[in-house]
Parts: C-alpha cells; sequence; structure tokens
C-alpha cells in the first residue's frame, strides 16, 4: 500500500474575505507569511494576494508542487 499527501489550499477569495474581516476587527494579520516566516502587513498580503491572482492562481498555494491553479498536485511517501 503506497500513501499519498495532498495538502490542503485555501481559495484566494475566501482569504481575502477572512484577511479583510481580520482587519475590520483591528486583529494582527495572521494568514500570510513573507520569506521570514513572519506575517506580512495587510497592504503587503493583499499584494500577495493579488500577484497570486495575476499568476493565474485561484488558491493559495500549500507547498512547492502545486498545478496551474495552486493545487498540491499530491506527493507519493
Ligand atoms: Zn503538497
Amino acid at each position: 500500500m503506497t500513501t499519498r499527501t495532498l495538502h490542503m489550499s485555501i481559495a484566494l477569495d475566501y482569504l481575502e474575505e477572512v484577511t479583510r474581516e481580520d482587519e475590520r476587527a483591528g486583529k494582527p494579520q495572521q494568514f500570510i507569511t513573507g520569506t521570514d516566516g513572519r506575517p506580512l502587513s495587510y497592504v503587503a498580503a493583499f499584494v500577495h494576494i493579488n500577484e497570486l491572482r495575476a499568476e493565474g492562481l485561484d488558491v493559495f498555494p500549500p507547498c512547492r508542487d502545486t498545478d496551474a491553479t495552486g493545487r498540491c498536485r499530491g506527493h507519493h511517501e
């Protein structure tokens, strides 16, 4: 038996919505991190979401092995 790992991904539209809700509620931005692993500012987070859309993605890529929409292709172990 082989095992396959599939990373869950979140739709960019939903991610943007919950991030805007957090911003309105005065919470720190928590979902999107930079290359240093620390959360981005809200402005930078929304810029990043739009950059991903410009690349043709409709979900936030959960790992490095994704298809053209940003979804995980699955990993064999
Ligand atoms: Zn993956």
